[in-house]
Protein backbone atom coordinates (compact mmCIF):
# COMPACT_ATOMS: atom_id res chain seq x y z
CA UNK A 1 0.00 0.00 0.00
CA UNK A 2 1.23 3.59 -0.29
CA UNK A 3 2.13 5.66 1.93
CA UNK A 4 0.23 9.11 2.35
CA UNK A 5 2.29 11.78 3.34
CA UNK A 6 0.93 15.24 4.57
CA UNK A 7 2.41 18.53 4.54
CA UNK A 8 1.28 22.08 3.97
CA UNK A 9 2.65 22.85 0.39
CA UNK A 10 3.62 20.76 -2.46
CA UNK A 11 5.74 22.42 -5.48
CA UNK A 12 5.34 20.41 -8.81
CA UNK A 13 8.63 21.44 -11.13
CA UNK A 14 12.21 22.58 -9.41
CA UNK A 15 12.85 24.78 -12.37
CA UNK A 16 12.70 28.51 -12.44
CA UNK A 17 9.26 29.16 -10.97
CA UNK A 18 8.62 26.27 -8.85
CA UNK A 19 12.35 27.05 -7.41
CA UNK A 20 11.58 30.51 -6.60
CA UNK A 21 8.38 30.01 -5.02
CA UNK A 22 10.69 27.58 -2.17
CA UNK A 23 13.53 30.25 -1.69
CA UNK A 24 11.20 33.74 -1.13
CA UNK A 25 9.06 31.21 1.61
CA UNK A 26 12.21 30.39 3.24
CA UNK A 27 13.15 34.18 2.74
CA UNK A 28 10.25 35.22 4.52
CA UNK A 29 10.36 32.74 6.98
CA UNK A 30 13.16 29.77 7.54
CA UNK A 31 10.46 27.27 9.39
CA UNK A 32 9.02 26.94 5.47
CA UNK A 33 11.58 24.92 5.02
CA UNK A 34 10.43 21.93 7.10
CA UNK A 35 6.27 22.67 5.81
CA UNK A 36 6.80 22.21 1.97
CA UNK A 37 8.14 19.89 -0.43
CA UNK A 38 9.41 20.12 -4.09
CA UNK A 39 9.01 17.27 -6.76
CA UNK A 40 9.82 16.87 -10.55
CA UNK A 41 9.87 14.12 -12.66
CA UNK A 42 13.59 14.66 -13.98
CA UNK A 43 16.94 14.70 -12.24
CA UNK A 44 19.05 18.05 -12.04
CA UNK A 45 20.88 18.89 -14.41
CA UNK A 46 18.49 18.11 -16.84
CA UNK A 47 17.98 19.25 -20.18
CA UNK A 48 15.80 22.28 -20.82
CA UNK A 49 15.50 23.34 -24.29
CA UNK A 50 16.13 27.42 -23.97
CA UNK A 51 18.11 30.90 -24.98
CA UNK A 52 18.94 31.06 -21.72
CA UNK A 53 18.72 34.75 -21.33
CA UNK A 54 18.31 36.29 -17.97
CA UNK A 55 17.57 40.00 -18.60
CA UNK A 56 17.50 42.55 -15.56
CA UNK A 57 14.42 41.58 -14.41
CA UNK A 58 15.42 38.65 -13.38
CA UNK A 59 18.74 39.27 -12.15
CA UNK A 60 16.94 41.85 -9.55
CA UNK A 61 14.77 39.30 -8.47
CA UNK A 62 17.90 36.71 -7.79
CA UNK A 63 19.68 39.89 -6.34
CA UNK A 64 17.06 40.66 -3.72
CA UNK A 65 17.20 36.58 -2.85
CA UNK A 66 20.76 37.09 -1.95
CA UNK A 67 21.50 34.75 -5.11
CA UNK A 68 24.33 35.66 -8.20
CA UNK A 69 24.51 33.30 -10.59
CA UNK A 70 27.49 31.05 -10.19
CA UNK A 71 27.03 28.20 -13.28
CA UNK A 72 29.72 30.22 -16.06
CA UNK A 73 27.64 32.66 -18.01
CA UNK A 74 28.37 35.02 -20.63
CA UNK A 75 27.58 38.73 -20.09
CA UNK A 76 25.19 40.64 -23.12
CA UNK A 77 26.43 44.37 -23.19
CA UNK A 78 24.94 44.80 -26.68
CA UNK A 79 21.93 43.87 -28.25
CA UNK A 80 21.41 44.45 -32.12
CA UNK A 81 17.59 44.29 -33.48
CA UNK A 82 17.34 43.79 -37.07
CA UNK A 83 14.82 44.22 -39.96
CA UNK A 84 16.08 43.23 -42.96
CA UNK A 85 18.98 46.20 -43.85
CA UNK A 86 18.04 48.61 -40.70
CA UNK A 87 20.00 47.52 -36.85
CA UNK A 88 19.74 49.16 -34.12
CA UNK A 89 21.51 48.64 -31.02
CA UNK A 90 20.96 49.03 -27.12
CA UNK A 91 23.69 48.87 -24.90
CA UNK A 92 23.73 48.46 -21.03
CA UNK A 93 25.76 46.43 -18.23
CA UNK A 94 24.91 43.60 -18.91
CA UNK A 95 21.72 43.80 -20.94
CA UNK A 96 21.31 39.94 -19.81
CA UNK A 97 23.07 37.13 -18.76
CA UNK A 98 23.04 33.88 -20.73
CA UNK A 99 23.30 30.81 -18.85
CA UNK A 100 22.85 27.33 -20.07
CA UNK A 101 19.87 25.90 -18.04
CA UNK A 102 20.65 22.29 -17.10
CA UNK A 103 23.39 24.53 -15.31
CA UNK A 104 21.37 27.52 -14.04
CA UNK A 105 18.31 25.65 -12.94
CA UNK A 106 20.45 23.07 -11.04
CA UNK A 107 22.68 25.63 -9.21
CA UNK A 108 19.16 27.29 -8.03
CA UNK A 109 18.01 23.48 -6.82
CA UNK A 110 21.09 23.59 -5.04
CA UNK A 111 20.68 26.92 -3.41
CA UNK A 112 17.10 25.77 -2.12
CA UNK A 113 18.74 22.21 -0.76
CA UNK A 114 21.28 24.62 1.20
CA UNK A 115 18.68 26.46 2.70
CA UNK A 116 16.85 22.76 3.91
CA UNK A 117 14.33 22.56 0.94
CA UNK A 118 13.45 19.05 0.00
CA UNK A 119 13.56 18.31 -3.47
CA UNK A 120 12.29 15.00 -4.99
CA UNK A 121 13.66 14.31 -7.88
CA UNK A 122 13.26 11.65 -10.73
CA UNK A 123 9.42 11.51 -9.18
CA UNK A 124 7.08 12.14 -11.49
CA UNK A 125 3.20 13.39 -10.95
CA UNK A 126 0.53 10.80 -12.22
CA UNK A 127 -2.61 12.28 -10.60
CA UNK A 128 -4.10 15.60 -9.13
CA UNK A 129 -7.29 15.37 -7.23
CA UNK A 130 -8.38 18.56 -5.31
CA UNK A 131 -10.60 18.11 -2.52
CA UNK A 132 -12.23 20.63 0.03
CA UNK A 133 -9.53 20.49 2.71
CA UNK A 134 -6.53 19.20 0.90
CA UNK A 135 -5.25 18.20 -2.62
CA UNK A 136 -4.14 14.89 -3.20
CA UNK A 137 -1.14 14.54 -5.46
CA UNK A 138 -0.12 11.24 -6.22
CA UNK A 139 3.77 10.34 -7.83
CA UNK A 140 4.89 7.65 -9.09
CA UNK A 141 6.29 6.49 -5.62
CA UNK A 142 3.87 8.21 -3.12
CA UNK A 143 0.79 10.24 -2.58
CA UNK A 144 0.95 13.26 -0.94
CA UNK A 145 -2.31 14.92 1.16
CA UNK A 146 -1.30 18.87 0.53
CA UNK A 147 -3.40 22.24 2.10
CA UNK A 148 -1.89 24.42 -1.15
CA UNK A 149 -0.10 23.02 -4.56
CA UNK A 150 1.80 24.99 -6.67
CA UNK A 151 1.43 23.84 -10.87
CA UNK A 152 5.32 24.94 -12.24
CA UNK A 153 5.32 22.13 -14.66
CA UNK A 154 5.83 24.24 -17.44
CA UNK A 155 4.45 24.61 -20.88
CA UNK A 156 3.23 21.39 -21.26
CA UNK A 157 1.67 21.65 -18.08
CA UNK A 158 1.03 17.43 -17.35
CA UNK A 159 -1.17 19.13 -14.10
CA UNK A 160 -3.73 21.47 -16.16
CA UNK A 161 -4.34 18.70 -18.63
CA UNK A 162 -5.41 16.49 -16.19
CA UNK A 163 -7.60 18.51 -14.35
CA UNK A 164 -8.72 20.12 -18.00
CA UNK A 165 -7.88 23.82 -16.32
CA UNK A 166 -7.84 26.55 -18.70
CA UNK A 167 -8.14 27.11 -22.78
CA UNK A 168 -10.59 24.82 -24.35
CA UNK A 169 -10.40 26.58 -27.66
CA UNK A 170 -8.85 25.15 -30.95
CA UNK A 171 -5.58 28.01 -30.19
CA UNK A 172 -4.11 27.67 -27.35
CA UNK A 173 -1.93 30.46 -26.24
CA UNK A 174 1.58 28.51 -27.38
CA UNK A 175 4.68 29.74 -29.12
CA UNK A 176 6.22 27.54 -31.29
CA UNK A 177 10.18 27.62 -31.18
CA UNK A 178 13.12 25.56 -32.77
CA UNK A 179 16.88 26.00 -31.37
CA UNK A 180 20.47 24.90 -32.54
CA UNK A 181 23.90 24.49 -30.70
CA UNK A 182 26.90 25.59 -33.05
CA UNK A 183 30.46 25.21 -31.65
CA UNK A 184 32.14 28.85 -32.49
CA UNK A 185 35.46 29.75 -31.79
CA UNK A 186 35.72 32.54 -28.58
CA UNK A 187 36.93 35.48 -31.20
CA UNK A 188 34.02 35.48 -32.98
CA UNK A 189 32.93 39.25 -32.10
CA UNK A 190 29.21 38.37 -30.69
CA UNK A 191 31.53 36.52 -27.78
CA UNK A 192 34.45 38.86 -28.29
CA UNK A 193 32.02 41.85 -27.34
CA UNK A 194 29.27 40.56 -25.60
CA UNK A 195 26.23 40.89 -28.24
CA UNK A 196 23.31 39.04 -29.02
CA UNK A 197 21.02 39.58 -32.05
CA UNK A 198 17.63 39.70 -32.31
CA UNK A 199 16.49 39.26 -36.24
CA UNK A 200 12.72 40.33 -37.13
CA UNK A 201 13.34 39.87 -41.19
CA UNK A 202 11.96 36.45 -40.37
CA UNK A 203 8.61 38.33 -40.22
CA UNK A 204 8.64 38.53 -43.77
CA UNK A 205 8.52 34.73 -44.53
CA UNK A 206 5.38 34.70 -41.85
CA UNK A 207 7.36 34.29 -38.71
CA UNK A 208 5.30 36.20 -35.73
CA UNK A 209 8.71 36.64 -33.75
CA UNK A 210 12.21 36.70 -34.78
CA UNK A 211 15.65 34.57 -35.60
CA UNK A 212 17.86 34.75 -32.33
CA UNK A 213 21.79 34.29 -31.98
CA UNK A 214 23.42 34.29 -28.16
CA UNK A 215 26.68 33.64 -27.57
CA UNK A 216 26.84 30.29 -25.36
CA UNK A 217 28.98 28.37 -22.94
CA UNK A 218 28.59 24.31 -23.14
CA UNK A 219 31.03 22.69 -20.92
CA UNK A 220 32.89 25.51 -20.96
CA UNK A 221 32.99 25.13 -25.10
CA UNK A 222 31.79 28.63 -26.85
CA UNK A 223 28.64 27.69 -28.56
CA UNK A 224 26.43 29.74 -30.63
CA UNK A 225 22.55 29.33 -29.32
CA UNK A 226 20.38 30.08 -32.09
CA UNK A 227 17.14 29.37 -32.81
CA UNK A 228 13.54 30.97 -34.09
CA UNK A 229 10.68 32.21 -31.92
CA UNK A 230 7.36 32.33 -33.41
CA UNK A 231 5.03 33.72 -30.97
CA UNK A 232 1.83 32.20 -33.28
CA UNK A 233 -0.22 35.29 -31.40
CA UNK A 234 -2.16 35.26 -34.86
CA UNK A 235 -2.74 31.70 -34.73
CA UNK A 236 -5.53 31.91 -37.38
CA UNK A 237 -2.68 32.72 -39.97
CA UNK A 238 -1.01 30.00 -41.80
CA UNK A 239 2.48 28.59 -39.81
CA UNK A 240 5.60 29.52 -40.87
CA UNK A 241 7.62 27.30 -42.31
CA UNK A 242 10.17 27.67 -39.64
CA UNK A 243 12.58 24.66 -40.26
CA UNK A 244 13.25 26.18 -43.52
CA UNK A 245 13.37 30.29 -42.01
CA UNK A 246 15.87 28.35 -39.50
CA UNK A 247 17.97 26.77 -42.70
CA UNK A 248 17.89 30.21 -44.66
CA UNK A 249 19.33 32.14 -41.13
CA UNK A 250 22.05 29.38 -40.24
CA UNK A 251 22.97 29.05 -44.19
CA UNK A 252 23.56 32.98 -43.94
CA UNK A 253 26.14 32.56 -40.84
CA UNK A 254 27.70 30.16 -42.61
CA UNK A 255 26.25 26.48 -41.06
CA UNK A 256 24.10 24.00 -41.96
CA UNK A 257 21.10 22.65 -40.19
CA UNK A 258 21.54 19.20 -41.59
CA UNK A 259 25.47 19.50 -39.19
CA UNK A 260 23.78 20.09 -36.27
CA UNK A 261 20.80 18.73 -33.65
CA UNK A 262 17.64 20.43 -34.14
CA UNK A 263 14.90 20.43 -31.21
CA UNK A 264 11.75 22.19 -30.32
CA UNK A 265 9.57 22.82 -27.76
CA UNK A 266 6.47 25.31 -26.97
CA UNK A 267 6.00 28.67 -24.82
CA UNK A 268 2.68 29.28 -23.00
CA UNK A 269 2.05 33.06 -23.13
CA UNK A 270 -0.08 34.65 -21.04
CA UNK A 271 -4.16 34.77 -21.61
CA UNK A 272 -6.51 36.85 -19.98
CA UNK A 273 -9.31 34.46 -19.74
CA UNK A 274 -7.24 31.67 -18.02
CA UNK A 275 -7.64 31.89 -14.08
CA UNK A 276 -4.48 31.10 -12.50
CA UNK A 277 -5.81 30.08 -9.55
CA UNK A 278 -8.47 27.02 -8.03
CA UNK A 279 -9.00 26.96 -4.19
CA UNK A 280 -5.65 25.59 -2.40
CA UNK A 281 -4.10 25.48 -6.08
CA UNK A 282 -2.40 28.04 -8.21
CA UNK A 283 -0.17 28.37 -11.72
CA UNK A 284 3.44 29.68 -11.91
CA UNK A 285 5.65 30.24 -14.45
CA UNK A 286 4.98 28.67 -17.81
CA UNK A 287 2.04 26.58 -16.71
CA UNK A 288 0.99 30.31 -15.75
CA UNK A 289 1.80 31.86 -18.81
CA UNK A 290 4.63 34.32 -20.18
CA UNK A 291 5.56 36.30 -22.63
CA UNK A 292 4.42 36.38 -26.45
CA UNK A 293 6.26 39.37 -27.50
CA UNK A 294 10.06 38.17 -27.05
CA UNK A 295 9.48 34.78 -25.55
CA UNK A 296 10.81 36.25 -22.13
CA UNK A 297 9.82 33.19 -19.58
CA UNK A 298 13.18 33.09 -16.96
CA UNK A 299 12.43 36.56 -15.15
CA UNK A 300 8.88 35.71 -15.50
CA UNK A 301 8.91 32.45 -13.67
CA UNK A 302 11.31 33.89 -11.10
CA UNK A 303 8.45 36.84 -10.91
CA UNK A 304 5.87 34.42 -10.28
CA UNK A 305 7.56 32.48 -7.70
CA UNK A 306 7.93 35.33 -5.52
CA UNK A 307 4.07 36.32 -6.01
CA UNK A 308 3.14 32.89 -5.58
CA UNK A 309 5.26 33.00 -2.38
CA UNK A 310 3.32 36.14 -1.10
CA UNK A 311 0.18 34.74 -1.55
CA UNK A 312 0.66 31.23 0.09
CA UNK A 313 1.81 33.36 2.92
CA UNK A 314 -1.07 35.36 3.23
CA UNK A 315 -3.18 32.74 2.91
CA UNK A 316 -1.83 30.59 6.03
CA UNK A 317 -1.51 33.57 8.24
CA UNK A 318 -5.75 34.10 6.97
CA UNK A 319 -6.37 30.25 6.83
CA UNK A 320 -8.15 31.29 4.03
CA UNK A 321 -7.20 28.88 0.79
CA UNK A 322 -9.24 30.14 -1.71
CA UNK A 323 -6.18 31.52 -2.99
CA UNK A 324 -8.88 34.29 -4.76
CA UNK A 325 -6.25 37.11 -4.30
CA UNK A 326 -3.45 35.88 -6.59
CA UNK A 327 -4.50 36.88 -9.89
CA UNK A 328 -4.78 40.39 -8.27
CA UNK A 329 -1.37 40.60 -6.86
CA UNK A 330 0.03 39.16 -10.46
CA UNK A 331 -1.45 41.88 -12.40
CA UNK A 332 -0.79 44.66 -9.58
CA UNK A 333 3.32 43.12 -9.70
CA UNK A 334 5.60 45.18 -11.57
CA UNK A 335 7.06 43.07 -13.76
CA UNK A 336 4.27 40.33 -14.66
CA UNK A 337 1.60 43.12 -14.63
CA UNK A 338 3.46 44.00 -17.92
CA UNK A 339 2.13 40.76 -19.47
CA UNK A 340 -1.51 41.87 -20.46
CA UNK A 341 0.59 44.73 -22.29
CA UNK A 342 3.65 42.32 -24.00
CA UNK A 343 0.77 40.41 -25.49
CA UNK A 344 -0.96 43.74 -26.76
CA UNK A 345 2.31 44.35 -27.86
CA UNK A 346 2.58 41.26 -30.08
CA UNK A 347 -0.80 41.42 -31.54
CA UNK A 348 0.05 44.97 -33.10
CA UNK A 349 3.67 43.82 -34.43
CA UNK A 350 3.08 40.40 -35.10
CA UNK A 351 -0.26 41.28 -36.92
CA UNK A 352 1.92 43.36 -39.71
CA UNK A 353 3.17 41.92 -42.99
CA UNK A 354 3.57 44.45 -45.40
CA UNK A 355 7.89 44.49 -46.05
CA UNK A 356 6.93 48.16 -46.24
CA UNK A 357 5.04 48.69 -43.49
CA UNK A 358 7.41 46.88 -41.71
CA UNK A 359 10.19 48.93 -42.73
CA UNK A 360 7.89 52.26 -41.58
CA UNK A 361 8.08 50.54 -38.37
CA UNK A 362 11.39 49.13 -37.96
CA UNK A 363 12.84 52.58 -38.73
CA UNK A 364 10.28 54.53 -35.95
CA UNK A 365 12.05 52.09 -33.31
CA UNK A 366 13.88 54.66 -31.10
CA UNK A 367 10.59 56.64 -30.77
CA UNK A 368 8.48 53.63 -29.82
CA UNK A 369 10.78 52.92 -26.87
CA UNK A 370 10.59 56.29 -25.83
CA UNK A 371 6.88 56.15 -25.72
CA UNK A 372 6.79 52.92 -24.36
CA UNK A 373 9.38 53.85 -21.94
CA UNK A 374 7.34 57.19 -20.83
CA UNK A 375 4.23 55.08 -21.14
CA UNK A 376 4.79 51.50 -19.05
CA UNK A 377 8.91 51.56 -18.61
CA UNK A 378 8.93 48.49 -17.01
CA UNK A 379 7.59 46.85 -19.95
CA UNK A 380 10.83 46.79 -22.09
CA UNK A 381 13.32 43.82 -21.33
CA UNK A 382 15.78 46.41 -22.08
CA UNK A 383 16.71 50.02 -22.06
CA UNK A 384 15.33 52.45 -24.31
CA UNK A 385 18.10 54.47 -25.92
CA UNK A 386 18.61 52.43 -28.97
CA UNK A 387 20.88 53.61 -31.68
CA UNK A 388 21.21 52.92 -35.25
CA UNK A 389 24.15 51.18 -36.66
CA UNK A 390 23.80 49.78 -40.37
C1 LIG B 1 13.75 27.19 -27.24
C2 LIG B 1 13.44 28.10 -26.09
C3 LIG B 1 14.23 29.20 -25.84
C4 LIG B 1 13.94 30.05 -24.75
N1 LIG B 1 14.78 31.09 -24.48
C5 LIG B 1 14.54 31.90 -23.42
C6 LIG B 1 15.45 32.92 -23.07
O1 LIG B 1 16.50 33.10 -23.69
N2 LIG B 1 15.15 33.73 -22.01
C7 LIG B 1 14.01 33.56 -21.29
O2 LIG B 1 13.76 34.32 -20.36
N3 LIG B 1 13.15 32.53 -21.56
C8 LIG B 1 13.39 31.70 -22.60
N4 LIG B 1 12.55 30.65 -22.84
C9 LIG B 1 11.41 30.43 -21.95
C10 LIG B 1 11.85 29.73 -20.64
O3 LIG B 1 12.62 28.58 -20.95
C11 LIG B 1 10.64 29.31 -19.81
O4 LIG B 1 9.73 30.39 -19.75
C12 LIG B 1 11.04 28.89 -18.41
O5 LIG B 1 11.79 27.71 -18.45
C13 LIG B 1 9.81 28.66 -17.51
O6 LIG B 1 10.21 28.11 -16.29
P1 LIG B 1 9.22 27.16 -15.45
O7 LIG B 1 9.86 26.95 -14.14
O8 LIG B 1 7.85 27.71 -15.51
O9 LIG B 1 9.15 25.80 -16.28
P2 LIG B 1 10.29 24.73 -16.64
O10 LIG B 1 11.62 25.36 -16.61
O11 LIG B 1 9.83 24.08 -17.89
O12 LIG B 1 10.21 23.71 -15.43
C14 LIG B 1 9.13 22.83 -15.28
C15 LIG B 1 9.59 21.63 -14.46
O13 LIG B 1 8.45 20.79 -14.22
C16 LIG B 1 8.86 19.44 -14.30
N5 LIG B 1 7.70 18.60 -14.62
C17 LIG B 1 7.00 18.55 -15.77
N6 LIG B 1 6.01 17.64 -15.67
C18 LIG B 1 6.09 17.09 -14.43
C19 LIG B 1 5.36 16.09 -13.74
N7 LIG B 1 4.33 15.43 -14.29
N8 LIG B 1 5.71 15.79 -12.46
C20 LIG B 1 6.76 16.44 -11.87
N9 LIG B 1 7.49 17.39 -12.49
C21 LIG B 1 7.16 17.71 -13.74
C22 LIG B 1 9.91 19.44 -15.43
O14 LIG B 1 10.79 18.33 -15.35
C23 LIG B 1 10.63 20.77 -15.17
O15 LIG B 1 11.77 20.62 -14.35
C24 LIG B 1 12.82 29.79 -23.93
C25 LIG B 1 12.00 28.66 -24.16
C26 LIG B 1 12.30 27.83 -25.24
C27 LIG B 1 11.43 26.63 -25.48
Amino acid sequence: MTQIETIDLLIIGSGPAGISTALHLVQMDESWAGRMMVVDKAVHPREKLCGGGVTQSGLRILDALGLSIEPPNIFIREVQFKYDDITFAVRDEPLFRVVRRDEFDHWLVREAEAREVAVRQGEAVRDVQPHADFVAVTTEKNTIHAKIVVVADGSNSFVRRKLNWGHGGDNPPVARLLEVLTPETPDHPLFAQGIAVFDFSAQNAGVQGYVWDFPSLKDGQAMMNRGVFDSRIRAERPRAALKTVLADALRQRGRELSAVALKGYPIRWFDRALALSRPRMLLAGDAAGVDPFVGEGISFALGYGKIAAETIAAAFARNDFSLADYRRRVLDDSLLGVLPLRVWMARKLYRLRSPRLLRWVWRGLPLWMRVLAMVRPAVMPFPPRVERID
